[in-house]
């Protein structure tokens, strides 16, 4: 309660008025997140001091290099955390330990005299030059700023709100103090759950919180992690820009949405917009969120090189001025006055500006739009980053001459950094040995995720490094030996990490955080571990089995327990009738993924796998009986028709199979798509000599004649040079995939190859629809129904994809393919 609250940090603030705590004098404060942290906070404040907040997941060294820098003597901790303190700290009070000593003090409220002007807390970030900085911040920026939240956004005393921030961040002391100023409830939730989306959000739903702020990837983790309409929160949301679709995301859960902006040198937040409501933010799903305008007795000014305002939609550099402007940077006079300059607009001549390094303009209606930086400060996960500071870390790695960091996209929803390096002559460093030695020197977020050789760095004329130059990167290999998957769930595994990280080869022996992996990456790797296993595994579990090889062991363990089902649900949110597809040659469903991403969260979408996958069942040999089975499953969630369903490849034939079973059963069938393959009766398993040339006509087309001939006579040497065998078909293939399969892999392959050959097909009454890939083979393109019309009775409908075959489930191909399966789930 606030008056045990009170009680505590009281005796806490009397103990350390005794151990010569007074105005402007800083002390540590290195804790996890628990109520004890509030007494620690207050303690200091009460004592008439400031704090300096230390994350405990920081390396020791940068924890160190901050406590010497702001001058701390006095650190206050908890014995759990004994082997990060530093050693060579005057004082250190244990909050857990010392609880009793502390309990004697006394607990009365007493005013030590503090005035506005005193220091309430340092906060380091980022520094361009190498070293973190500390910026300086008194009272009454913090006391300006959190009366403006008071009134924007606002909270009453009847919300709840659950604070999830590192104290290392400033944004922590919103969540902190402005349920306290008002009376509101305060929930400090623990590091592991603020950062496990699946408990923070069952902890939101228990406490009833009403109001919850974070950055805009902690907002999309938590959309990822399944918060939706039956839950609306007060919406706070900064730290870095907010993207349109994001907002519309959130406003979909019904939530009340701001966006906040501020750099740390002016108090958390300084401009503020509220986004519910606004027609304008549906505007585009790539557009910003504007930023708003000034919080209470703050001004911004959008200024050119010579301080002069720019007139309105004109970019330049966002000045904040007024009551949350800090007192500077900690022992660092000329970066202060650099950086905070007189304000020109101002008669009183100590008003100051800070230069926010922020591009921004005015719209017409007067409120702000952030444009990005002018400078190499980066916002990676609401983390400030700047890349001098890591590439300076990085320049002390001995075997390293020359290195240039970047922020980059490596997976379409994903900024990471990338570290591109040279060696020095004979070196060859991993990406782990990179990992060990930045890990001693920087936080977790400020690690690159690919570290990428180069001989020489890109430069421009004048010599300085050309960062828009720099290739595409590849990746420095993370360890001296690689392992690859030893059976097919590892393979499984780590077709789902490639796809997660947006790299390959992966290691089965590679830690998951390694790989640049993150909390964010995380929920996207569970959500499909989730689909493809149907076993749901705490996100925590990736702690401790962050590699593929430990993370299969673990599924292998809690599968004795499941039974296996050829259900997958690939996406199963939403009320629409599912759509069912049929696995391709190879027995997984992965190739899906993209179609139910097109089709949105609202299509229920389910994979059907072959059994034998996990290594257990005996993988079926018969179309017929892989569609008896699937349809068991099938009804298992849809009992009754219209069934929807979709095969791609060799799966045309089992959904084809399904399709006609149901039929025979009295079920309607809504749709039966197949993707790409020419019907059982027209398909000739082993190829004819000829066919095997792979002679595709459209290429063919595409030619002049003289072209054609030598196309021709060169896929016949082709054939005759490397493949003098006559290759069954799955051969053929293999030989093409050229991959070592795991033993349940290629068992389940040769099951579905032996099924596919013998399959003769049946007559089904309804209605096909048929997408044919544009390229062909030769002897395909003499029947362009592919061999079907002879099979079906309701219509054949038939669409070109333009694409291989191989391709027609991938950007830009499935995104046709999505529309008009989209448009018939649509007239059904
Ligand atoms: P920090 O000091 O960690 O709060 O970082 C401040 C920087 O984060 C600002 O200078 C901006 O570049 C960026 N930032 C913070 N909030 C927003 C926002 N709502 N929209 C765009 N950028 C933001």
């Amino acid at each position: 309660t606030y008056d045990q609250l009170n009680c505590r940090s009281n005796q806490l603030a009397d103990r350390l008025h005794k151990l010569g705590v007074a105005a402007d004098v800083l002390v540590g404060i290195l804790m996890e997140r628990s109520i004890d942290l509030m007494v620690g906070l207050l303690g200091i404040l009460k004592a008439g001091g400031a704090y300096l907040p230390l994350d405990p997941t920081y390396p020791p060294a940068r924890l160190s290099y901050m406590l010497a820098d702001a001058g701390v003597d006095i650190l206050l901790t908890e014995s759990e955390l004994r082997s990060t303190v530093p050693a060579d700290l005057a004082q250190i009070i244990w909050m857990d330990l010392d609880r009793q000593v502390i309990e004697n003090y006394s607990s009365e409220n007493i005013d030590r005299g503090g005035c506005a002007a005193n220091l309430a807390y340092v906060i380091y970030t980022s520094g361009s030059t190498g070293q973190p900085k500390g910026v300086a911040i008194e009272h009454r920026n913090v006391v300006n700023f959190l009366c403006s939240m008071r009134d924007a956004p606002g909270l009453e005393p009847a919300d709840t709100l659950t604070a999830i921030t590192t104290i290392s961040f400033d944004i922590a002391a919103l969540e902190l103090y402005l349920p306290l100023i008002i009376g509101a409830k305060v929930i400090v939730s623990p590091r592991e759950i603020a950062t496990d989306p699946t408990r923070l959000l069952s902890e939101l739903r228990e406490s009833q919180t009403t109001v919850l702020q974070a950055t805009p990837a902690t907002w999309q983790l938590l959309l990822a992690g399944g918060w939706d309409a039956n839950y609306p929160l007060k919406v706070l949301c900064g730290g870095e820009a907010l993207p349109a679709q994001l907002a519309q995301q959130i406003l979909a859960t019904g939530s009340e949405l701001w966006n906040l902006y501020g750099p740390t040198e002016t108090t958390i937040w300084s401009t503020l917009y509220h986004v519910s409501g606004d027609r304008q933010v549906v505007r585009s799903g790539q557009a910003l969120v504007p930023i708003g305008r000034s919080i209470a007795n703050t001004q911004v000014y959008i200024l050119n090189q010579q301080l002069q305002p720019v007139p309105i939609g004109v970019a330049g550099e966002l000045h904040v001025g007024g009551a949350g402007v800090a007192r500077g940077y900690l022992n660092q006079p000329e970066l202060t006055a650099a950086k905070f300059i007189p304000n020109p607009f101002s008669t009183d001549t100590s008003a100051r500006l800070y230069k926010t390094g922020d591009l921004a303009r005015y719209s017409i209606d007067g409120t702000i739009e952030f444009l990005g930086r002018i400078d190499d400060l980066v916002k990676i996960r609401g983390f400030r980053i700047e890349l001098g500071e890591i590439e300076t870390a990085l320049s002390h790695h001995p075997m390293v001459s020359q290195v240039v960091v970047v922020a980059r996209a490596i997976n379409p929803d994903h900024q990471s950094l990338i570290a591109y390096f040279v060696p020095h002559q004979n070196c060859t460093p991993t990406t782990n040995e990179f990992r060990s030695f930045l890990r001693e020197r920087l936080p977790e977020y400020m690690i690159p995720s690919v570290f990428s050789l180069l001989e020489t760095l890109p430069l421009t004329a004048n010599g300085k490094i050309d960062r828009h130059r720099l290739p595409a990167p590849n990746f420095t290999s993370p360890e001296r030996e690689f392992i690859p998957p030893k059976d097919g769930l590892e393979l499984q595994l780590t077709k789902i990490w490639e796809r997660v990280l947006g790299r390959q080869p992966i290691s089965v022996s590679e830690n998951f955080f390694n790989l640049g992996g993150n909390s964010l990456l995380a929920v996207q790797l569970f959500g499909e571990i989730e689909r493809t296993y149907l076993q749901n595994l705490p996100l925590a579990t990736l702690f401790h089995a962050p590699t593929i090889a430990q993370l299969a062991t673990i599924l292998r363990a809690d599968r004795g327990s499941t039974t296996w089902s050829s259900l997958v649900p690939i996406a199963s949110r939403g009320s629409k009738p599912p759509l069912f597809c049929a696995h391709a040659v190879g027995g997984n469903v992965l190739d899906y993924v993209s179609l139910a991403v097109h089709l949105g969260a609202e299509q229920p979408i389910y994979g059907l796998q072959s059994l034998g996958l996990d290594g257990v069942q005996t993988p079926l040999d018969r179309i017929e009986d892989m569609a008896a089975r699937y349809i068991e499953d099938i009804k298992s969630v849809q009992p009754n028709g219209p069934y929807f369903l979709v095969g791609y490849s060799f799966g045309a034939f089992v959904a084809f199979e399904i399709a006609c079973q149901l039929e025979r059963q009295g079920e309607k069938i809504g749709l039966l798509a197949l993707l790409d393959n020419a019907a059982p009766n027209l398909i000739q398993i082993r190829p004819s000599w000829w066919q095997s040339l792979s002679i595709h006509l459209r290429n063919l087309q595409r030619l002049e004649r003289s072209a054609q001939l030598k196309y021709i006579i060169d896929r016949i040497i082709f054939r005759l040079i490397y493949q003098k065998r006559e290759n069954s078909h799955k051969e053929f293939l293999l030989d093409r995939w050229a991959i070592n399969l795991p033993p349940e892999y290629l068992k389940v392959l040769d099951a579905n190859f032996r099924a596919g050959e013998n399959y003769r097909g049946k007559y089904y009454h309804g209605r096909v629809t048929l997408f044919r890939s544009d390229i062909q083979p030769l002897a395909q393109t003499l029947h362009p129904d592919l061999g079907w019309s002879s099979l079906v009775g309701g219509g054949l409908e038939i669409y070109d994809i333009r694409g291989h075959h191989t391709n027609i489930l991938t950007e830009p191909s499935v995104g046709v393919v999505a529309e008009k399966i989209r448009s018939f789930l649509a007239a059904n």
